[in-house]
C-alpha cells in the first residue's frame, strides 16, 4: 500500500460515520499521488492525515424561546479546520441537516479553497441544525443571540471569523454581530463578515460568489475559444450564489431557463426575469412557484433533481452538496451540455463528476470557482482593520483579478503535475501545496 492509500484508510477507519467528510477527502486526496512522490517530506511528516483532522472541534446547547414560548434545544457547532495560513474563516449554515459529516466537509473544503484566494486566510465551517424557514424575525434574532452567546469565546478578528452560509444571510449576521458587541463591549468590525455596509459591511461581498463564478466560467471558455454570449444555462436553488450567478450569467448574455428551491424549479421560456426573482427570494423570502404569479409563460415542476433533465448548454449547481448525482450528470451529457460550472460546495457527487470528465465535459471544481466569496470577505476584514471603505468598482475589479489568477494557479497546477487541463486535480494540487508547506514551516506536530 503506498502512503496515499494507507492515508486514506487510516481517514476512513477513524471517521466511518461521515460520508460527506470522507468523500471531499478522497476527492482532495486522489489528486495528490505525483505531488507525494515528488515531494517525498510531505510523507515524512504524515502531512495527509494532518491535514484531514481538525485543529478544533467545538459543540454546544443554542437553547431559545419561540413565540409560543416553547423552549427549543438546537446543537451548533463550530469546526475550526485549519489556522496555518491565517485566523480560521468559514461560514455558518443553519439547515436541519447539519452534523458534523457536512461540517467538516465543507470546513476541509474551506481550508483549501481559502488558500486559492491568495489572501492569508485559515479554513472553518459552523452551523446548527436550526431551520429558519417558517420563523419569525423575532425567533430568528432570539437563536442567533443564543447562538453568540457560547460562540463569542472561541472567535475574534485575529482568530476565527465566521460569515454566512446556507440559511445565514445578512439579517443574521446583524443578529450575531449585535450579539458579539453586547458581550465583548467592542465593535469589532472584523470578526464577521457579510455585514451590512451600514455598520462595516464592504460592497460587493453579496454578489462575490455568484459574480465570481461567472469571471472563473469566462476564463475558461476564453481558453477553450467557447463564445459565452448566446447560451443557455439552469442554475439550481435560488439563495445568494444561484441569484448572483444568474445576475452576471444575464450580463454575459446567457439565457437563464430555470431556477429552483427545495420544492422544485420554474422554467421561463423567456429566460429567467432576475429582478423579479430577486425581489421573490431576498426581499420577500417567498417560494419559488410564487414567480409563476406574474410570469404565466413560465412553469412550476416539482422535485429535488428534476431541473438536470432541462436541456441547457451549462449548468450551474448553486443550491447544496451532491445535487447532481449520476443519473443527473448522464441526462446533462444527453442534452448536450457543454460545462458544469460548480457554485455550491461539492455539488456533484464524485460518480458524477468522473463521468462527466470522462465525456470531455468542461468542470470548474467549487474550491476554485466559488472561491469570490470568501475572497471578498477577506477584502471585507482588510477594510475593517484599515478602518476604510472601498467602491463596488474597487471591490470587483479585485475579483475578477483574484478569479483569474486562481484559474491561472489551478492550470499550471495541473499542467505541472501531469494533469494537463483538469482544473478539478490543479485546484486540489495548488491548493494542498499551499496549506501544506505553511503547516511544515511552521513545525505543527
Ligand atoms: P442560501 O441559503 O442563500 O440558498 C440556498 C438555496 O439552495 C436555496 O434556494 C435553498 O432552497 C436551496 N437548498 C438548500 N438546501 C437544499 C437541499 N437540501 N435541496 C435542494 N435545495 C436546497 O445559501 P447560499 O446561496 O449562500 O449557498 C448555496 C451553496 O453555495 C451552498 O453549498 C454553500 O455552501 C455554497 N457557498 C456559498 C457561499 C456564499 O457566499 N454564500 C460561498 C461559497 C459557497 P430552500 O430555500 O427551499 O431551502
Amino acid at each position: 500500500m503506498t502512503y496515499l492509500e494507507k492515508a486514506i484508510e487510516n481517514i476512513k477507519a477513524r471517521n466511518a460515520n461521515e460520508p460527506e467528510f470522507i468523500q471531499a477527502v478522497e476527492e482532495v486526496f486522489t489528486s495528490l499521488a505525483p505531488v507525494i512522490k515528488q515531494h517525498p517530506e510531505f510523507e515524512k511528516a504524515n502531512i495527509l492525515e494532518r491535514i484531514a483532522e481538525p485543529e478544533r472541534t467545538i459543540i454546544f446547547r443554542v437553547p431559545w424561546v419561540n413565540d409560543k414560548g416553547e423552549l427549543i434545544v438546537n446543537r451548533g457547532f463550530r469546526i475550526q479546520f485549519n489556522g496555518a495560513r491565517g485566523p480560521y474563516k468559514g461560514g455558518f449554515r443553519f439547515h436541519p441537516t447539519v452534523n458534523l459529516s457536512i461540517l467538516k466537509f465543507l470546513g476541509f473544503e474551506q481550508t483549501f479553497k481559502n488558500s486559492l484566494t491568495g489572501r492569508p486566510i485559515g479554513g472553518a465551517k459552523g452551523g446548527a441544525d436550526f431551520d429558519p424557514k417558517g420563523k419569525s424575525d423575532a425567533e430568528i434574532m432570539r437563536f442567533c443571540q443564543s447562538f453568540m452567546s457560547e460562540l463569542y469565546r472561541h472567535i475574534g478578528p485575529d482568530i476565527d471569523v465566521p460569515a454566512g452560509d446556507i440559511g445565514v444571510g445578512s439579517r443574521e449576521i446583524g443578529f450575531l454581530f449585535g450579539q458579539y458587541r453586547r458581550l465583548t463591549g467592542a465593535h469589532e468590525s472584523g470578526v464577521l463578515t457579510g455585514k451590512h455596509i451600514i455598520y462595516g459591511g464592504s460592497h460587493g461581498r453579496k454578489e462575490a460568489t455568484g459574480f465570481g463564478l461567472l469571471y472563473f466560467t469566462k476564463a475558461m471558455f476564453e481558453e477553450n475559444n467557447i463564445e459565452l454570449t448566446g447560451k443557455t444555462a439552469v442554475i439550481s436553488g435560488s439563495g445568494n450564489v444561484a441569484l448572483y450567478t444568474a445576475v452576471k450569467a444575464t450580463e454575459f448574455g446567457i439565457k437563464v431557463l430555470a431556477m429552483s428551491d427545495s420544492s422544485g424549479y420554474v422554467y421561463d421560456p423567456d429566460g429567467i426575469d432576475v429582478p423579479a426573482m430577486i425581489e421573490l427570494k431576498e426581499v420577500r423570502h417567498g417560494r419559488i412557484k410564487e414567480y409563476l404569479k406574474d410570469h404565466p409563460k413560465a412553469e412550476f415542476v416539482e422535485g429535488l433533481r428534476n431541473i438536470w433533465n432541462l436541456k441547457c448548454d451549462i449548468a450551474f449547481p448553486c443550491a447544496t452538496q451532491n445535487d447532481i448525482d449520476l443519473k443527473s450528470a448522464e441526462k446533462l451529457v444527453t442534452n448536450g451540455v457543454l460545462a458544469v460550472c460548480e457554485g455550491a460546495n461539492m455539488p456533484t457527487t464524485y460518480d458524477a463528476m468522473k463521468f462527466l470528465m470522462d465525456e470531455g465535459i468542461l468542470l470548474t471544481p467549487a474550491k476554485a470557482s466559488n472561491a469570490g466569496g470568501v475572497a471578498i470577505s477577506a477584502v471585507e476584514m482588510t477594510q475593517n482593520s484599515m478602518r476604510q471603505s472601498m467602491t463596488f468598482e474597487e471591490v470587483d475589479a479585485i475579483l475578477k483579478v483574484i478569479m483569474n489568477n486562481i484559474y491561472k494557479d489551478c492550470l499550471a497546477a495541473s499542467r505541472k503535475y501531469g494533469f494537463g487541463h483538469d482544473l478539478v486535480a490543479g485546484a486540489n494540487i495548488a491548493s494542498f501545496i499551499r496549506v501544506a508547506e505553511a503547516m511544515m514551516l511552521q513545525g505543527d506536530y
